[in-house]
């Protein structure tokens, strides 16, 4: 029997369901990775993502190729692709793991049509999650719409089978990889794209890119708790980038902060962290229980919420886009997302309450912009942080809870040195004056060299005075939260 393995958001050779599953059923194995020209269709020709995909499947192919194999890349419609390569190598069988997001779904729906039409499977695995779909759900059967008690059922199952998170193997039956001569893989030229700032950046790509990052960050994960929420600290990871295209495995990571926490040397970080890998796949299993989130709100009464509209409102988002709000804080986020594709956590939470709070714009242009620009775009989590900003998500902030865009600033870059980085223009300011320029007088950042309006913007609208029209706006919305 021959199999073939299609890579899609898993592009490792470790560790892996679906080419686990096949070395063990099948003698000949090939694998498969398609640049999907529905995807990168809707690019920018200049895409940090692209160039990050294109480092890693120069090493999966090269690790393939070590051990005896190889991968066959292509630039197709993976829908027409997938099928036509199957029958090329005559492959019986096709194996891939699962994806939740809607349009994934309808495309392996239209996969494993086109393979039955020509006797031909496609077998799917879990492998991006520890539990999917219902594995996870609450004592009436159904899905969890609130975060804490998903939580905790997730941490009880994980309990009672820890073999959720043993990894498949691939070593037994590496001999059974093949490859096909002659297979090429195309430069980032042949496949339209510029070259990014990436290398810059030195953002590290593949597996060994995310084995060193989780290695880097275990070191420091005992602090993450406290960390995490100061944008001008290393607190975090920095592993979304490698979770968003599997160049490490979730077991691993889950398997090995658990050990670290039972021997007591994660801190209370360790906690703390594999809560933000259940909120991953909370939103992962929101997305696929309620695909509706992807274009509406959760709550559908937050439909109704009527948001600012024409050239002023076009003008509001261009300068949020831009980094041009007078809020420092702001602005250095929207720096740090359009100069590097991250945005620290605590940031994205700000500046997603500051588009839809303080300027009135539907959450979905935000969504819409993050979505262009984040190296981690991933429709779930970026939809559930969005649809949390707009509290219209499942488990969201509750609508009257604004946040205060100076009190953030003030609370986590106290120094202001985050904002900085991004803004050097404002270096001369105090901690004191840093968060609100515009409050400063004009006498004293004159003495700075500052001239609000010439080397940083006037602030685009009074915090006090957008929270009270925000409060009107959601008076359509019923019920609190
Ligand atoms: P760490 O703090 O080290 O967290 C570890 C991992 O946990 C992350 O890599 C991520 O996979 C997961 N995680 C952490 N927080 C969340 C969360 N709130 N929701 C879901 N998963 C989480 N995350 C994305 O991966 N892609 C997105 O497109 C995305 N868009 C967002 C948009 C908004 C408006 C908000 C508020 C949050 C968004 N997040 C998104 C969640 C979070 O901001 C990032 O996962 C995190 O900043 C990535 O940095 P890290 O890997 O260093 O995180």
């Amino acid at each position: 029997r021959t199999a073939l393995v299609w890579f899609r958001r898993d592009l490792r050779n470790f560790d892996h369901a679906a080419l686990h599953h096949a070395l063990q059923r099948s003698e000949t194995v090939f694998c498969a990775f398609i640049y999907d020209k529905d995807i990168l269709g809707t690019l920018p020709r200049a895409d940090r993502r692209v160039e990050f995909i294109h480092a890693c499947i120069a090493e999966l192919a090269a690790d393939l190729q070590q051990m005896g194999g190889g991968l066959i890349v292509r630039h197709a419609l993976a829908q027409e692709e997938i099928p036509r390569l199957a029958a090329e190598l005559n492959a019986d069988a096709v194996f891939a793991n699962h994806d939740y997001e809607p349009q994934a779904i309808a495309r392996d729906a239209a996969v494993a049509q086109a393979l039955a039409a020509d006797g031909r499977l496609l077998f799917t695995f879990k492998d991006q999650v520890i539990f999917e779909k219902n594995d996870v759900l609450s004592q009436s059967g159904t899905p969890f719409s609130v975060f804490t008690p998903y939580k905790n059922a997730w941490l009880k199952r994980l309990q009672a089978q820890p073999d959720s998170v043993a990894p498949w193997p691939i070593d037994p039956h590496v001999r059974k990889l093949a490859a096909l001569p002659d297979s090429p893989l195309p430069t980032l030229e042949q496949l339209g794209f510029e070259r990014t700032n990436l290398a810059q950046l030195a953002i590290p790509t593949g597996m060994r890119g995310g084995a060193q990052l989780f290695e880097d960050f275990l070191e420091r994960i005992a602090g993450y708790g406290m960390a995490r929420d100061y944008p001008a600290v290393k607190g975090p990871s920095y592993l979304s980038l490698h979770l968003r295209f599997g160049t490490v495995s979730i077991r691993h990571l889950v398997r090995t902060v658990s050990d670290l926490s039972a021997r007591g040397q994660a801190g209370d970080g360790g906690a703390v962290w594999l809560s933000e890998l259940i909120w991953r796949e909370f939103y992962m299993m929101i997305l696929y229980h309620h695909p509706h989130v992807a274009q509406s709100s959760f709550k559908t009464a937050y439909d109704a919420i009527e948001w600012e509209t024409g050239p002023d409102a076009d003008e509001l988002f261009a300068a949020w886009c831009e980094g041009r709000t007078g809020y420092p804080l702001v602005d250095a986020a929207m720096a740090q997302l359009n100069r590097t594709g991250y945005m620290h956590n605590r940031l994205r939470m700000v500046t997603a309450c500051f588009l839809i709070k303080d300027l009135g714009i539907d959450w979905r242009r935000g969504e819409a912009y993050f979505a262009q620009h984040l190296n981690d775009f991933d429709l779930s989590a970026n939809n559930g942080g969005w649809q949390w900003a707009s509290s219209s998500g499942c488990d969201a902030q509750p609508y009257f809870r604004i946040f205060n865009p100076i009190t953030q600033s003030e609370k986590f870059d106290p120094e202001g040195k985050f904002i900085k980085r991004y803004l050097p223009q404002l270096a001369a300011l105090d901690p004191r004056e840093i968060h609100a320029p515009w409050q400063v007088p004009r006498m004293v950042l004159a003495e700075k060299g500052i001239t609000l309006g010439r080397d940083y913007p006037q602030p685009l609208v009074m915090h006090d005075e957008a929270r009270k029209r925000t409060l009107e706006r959601y008076a359509v919305v019923k019920k609190p939260g």
